[in-house]
């Protein structure tokens, strides 16, 4: 357990899931019924961009920090903007003390939702989880609806669904430190999907290895769970094994918009997040129907 996301915090990777997130959770919020979100890897919840280790490493300047500088130079394109704006209104909003704070999933989730929403999030690094307790003492009207437990994220998935609410999303965003992490993704998507199959589930992968990748996504394809989406987006051209070259997110039984919502959000981030080109945009279908 070496992985700390605050060397991370506001890269292109979150940017483009916590993009995502934001949108599954506008669509949530349409309907007053409450809904869970299930963080089976939630992180610290809040980072700061000006801290030592998001200084060590820039990766927001690539990231979050591109993205705003764009919409304040109005070079963002309007619809992606439209789309984007509860997500960076957040983002904006935790800055106003002067601090370069960034959301992570917890903080974000937590912004975006209404008071009869729950939340449940995992965390099993005990300082993480510290400061993530932390966070959601402060956060107001926190009390009462959020869970973070010190539980393997994973066996979370089995263990605590399906919600009481029978609606929500579990975003599913481990390390990839260890081996088998794609695998785990892949049992763990089967059994919780078993238990919940009208939630929206949200898994984030590294594109790295692509033969890993490509065989991933085999593997979540002949699952054959209705409404699976995939949604990647490379940011480098050329590929290393050891590099992180591109996102990827595969969403099951996203909102029926989410598929032309990211498209238009990533192709007008795509050229901001790119290290070299323009970047590259998939968004397709794994298994359709329903
Ligand atoms: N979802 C967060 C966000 O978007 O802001 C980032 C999460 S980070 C990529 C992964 C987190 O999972 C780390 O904080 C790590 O300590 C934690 N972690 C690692 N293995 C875990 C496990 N088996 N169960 C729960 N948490 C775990």
């Amino acid at each position: 357990m070496n992985y700390r996301h605050a060397f991370h915090a506001g890269n292109p990777a979150d940017v483009m899931k916590h993009a995502a997130l934001a949108r599954v959770l506008a669509y949530l919020g349409k309907k007053d019924s409450p809904y869970r979100v299930l963080d089976t890897h939630a992180g610290a919840g809040l980072y700061d961009l000006d801290g030592i280790n998001a200084r060590k490493t820039g990766e927001a300047d690539a990231g979050i920090e591109a993205v705003l500088a764009a919409q304040d130079s109005g070079t963002l394109p309007a619809p992606a903007a439209a789309l984007l704006a509860p997500y960076l209104d957040c983002v904006r909003s935790l800055r106003e003390g002067g601090r370069k704070l960034y959301p992570g999933s917890p903080a974000l989730a937590l912004a975006l939702a209404r008071p009869q929403d729950k939340f449940l999030f995992c965390e099993l690094h005990k300082e993480e989880r510290a400061k993530l307790e932390k966070r959601v003492a402060e956060a107001p009207g926190a009390e009462g609806r959020v869970k973070i437990l010190a539980q393997d994220g994973w066996q979370a998935l089995a263990a605590h669904l399906p919600p009481r609410e029978r609606r929500g999303v579990v975003l599913v965003d481990p390390p990839f430190e260890e081996p088998g992490e794609f695998q785990r993704m892949v049992a763990g998507l089967e059994a919780a999907h078993r238990r919940f199959a009208t939630g929206i589930f949200m898994l984030w992968y590294p594109i790295k290895d692509l033969r890993a990748v490509d065989a991933f996504r085999r593997d979540v394809a002949h699952l054959k769970l209705p409404k699976t989406l995939r949604v990647e987006l490379d940011f480098a051209q050329v590929r290393a094994l050891d590099t992180l070259s591109g996102s990827g997110l595969i969403i099951v039984n996203p909102p029926f918009t989410l598929a032309d919502e990211m498209k238009t959000v990533l192709n007008a981030l795509a050229p901001l997040l790119a290290r070299d080109g323009a970047g590259r945009v998939r968004v397709s279908w794994l298994t359709a129907g329903g």
